[in-house]
């Protein structure tokens, strides 16, 4: 870890301009980076993204770089820019507050369901990330639904509690006297974030000045992850805009089952079981009229060949495989979609029916595939002469 305890943006994670001078530049693999006498721009590390935003060379208005990227590396803050500037140019910087503020919010969220966690369950979080749309979290442990629901109940207390966030630095001689999260044997000076009454944590990331600033924290999506769990979590807006297109899905849901929210659960179980019924009763009535087809079939029937039956496509398979008793050869569906086109089903136990293919190819300009026992695809041709020359085919 950089320390760049002195830097801009932990005096005051909420400043978003400031005045500064290019102190070196860079250009690598086809990236170009600027480094500045300070920033507001933090610079990525501990899950948090670095932030974005512009830099204004100060008495050239028009002359704007922008800053896709921060990172800390060498010492150094470097900003990812899309044009270099010489050493010494004054410039003013803006980051993106509105993203940065998003951050802060997924952060100290996270911190606070994270301790609660700890406490609760002595699990430790073992990966944090945040990305544009959603942050996830990784336990060494695994939790329930009914245990997350119960972290959240109470880290969603955390924040209605609006308690002011502390920053504390503590030297390598006062870390014994601490217990906090994320304890590593370091020879530096430590970080903490403290929320009293919900977690202490050694963390260098941008934090919110109260945890009502949170706006809300929701667990949306719950992963087994190396023996423990994952979990992907959405605070402040994106917990807002996540439950307006929820229930914007729920709402339109709703119209196309002529329920509410409360009863929709109930129409579609009742509108699954009637399908059931239903194909029940097809089954039980297709079943009659094979039978009854079958009862008329001269004994020794070779093929048995179907033009534009009632079936639905996808009963075809049942259909031969309930007639292939009564045929030596095969069982042959036909399907017209046209006076020309037509869809060829074939099915056989005992006949090779690859054997047709080259003389389909030939007359029909079959197109399709199949195996021995199965052939499907689709014929150019006549009707009539189709099923004539399957009927005569050797
Ligand atoms: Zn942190």
């Amino acid at each position: 870890m950089v320390d760049n305890f002195g830097q801009l943006f932990y005096a005051d994670p909420y400043q978003s301009e400031f005045t500064a001078e290019i102190i070196s530049v860079k250009s690598e693999k086809n990236k170009l980076w600027l480094a500045l006498s300070q920033t507001c721009f933090y610079p990525e590390g501990g899950g948090q993204p670095g932030d974005q935003g512009i830099l204004q060379v100060i008495g050239q208005d028009e002359q704007i770089v922008k800053v896709f990227d921060t990172i800390g590396s060498d010492s150094e803050i470097w900003h990812q820019v899309d044009q270099l500037l010489p050493e010494g140019t004054p410039i003013v910087g803006q980051i993106d507050f509105a993203r940065r503020y998003d951050l802060m919010q997924q952060h100290s969220g996270e911190h606070i369901f994270s301790g609660i966690v700890n406490r609760e369950y002595k699990y430790t979080n073992v990966g944090f990330n945040i990305n544009a749309t959603e942050m996830t979290f990784d336990f060494d442990g695994d939790l329930t639904w009914t245990q997350i629901a119960q972290v959240e109940k109470e880290a969603n207390q955390a924040i209605y509690e609006n308690i002011p966030i502390e920053i504390r630095y503590i030297t390598k001689s006062e870390q014994d006297k601490w217990t906090y999260r994320s304890k590593l044997e370091l020879d530096q000076n430590i970080r903490l974030v403290i929320i009293p009454g919900y977690d202490t944590c050694a963390c260098a990331g941008t934090h919110l000045a109260r945890t009502g600033e949170i706006g809300q924290i929701k667990i949306v999506k719950r992963e087994s992850y190396k023996g423990g769990v994952r979990l992907t979590a959405l605070c402040g807006a994106r917990a807002l805009s996540y439950f307006q297109n929820i229930l914007q899905v729920m709402r339109n849901a709703g119209e196309i089952m002529s329920a509410n929210p409360n009863n929709l659960i109930e129409k579609i179980n009742n509108q699954q079981s009637e399908i059931s019924n239903l194909k029940f009763q097809i089954n039980k009535k297709n079943k009659a009229w094979l039978d009854l087809f079958a009862e008329k079939l001269q004994p020794n029937t070779k093929r048995i060949i179907l033009c534009n039956p009632e079936f639905e496509k996808q009963e075809w398979k049942y259909v031969c495989r309930y007639l292939i008793g009564h045929a030596s050869d095969f069982v042959c569906i036909l399907r017209s979609e046209n006076q020309h086109d037509h869809i060829i089903f074939l099915y056989s136990e005992k006949f090779d029916l690859k054997t047709l293919i080259p003389a389909l190819k030939a007359k029909f300009d079959f197109r399709g595939g199949g195996n021995q026992k199965l052939i499907q695809g689709k014929l150019q041709g006549q009707l009539r002469i189709i099923e004539g020359f399957l009927n005569e085919i050797t």
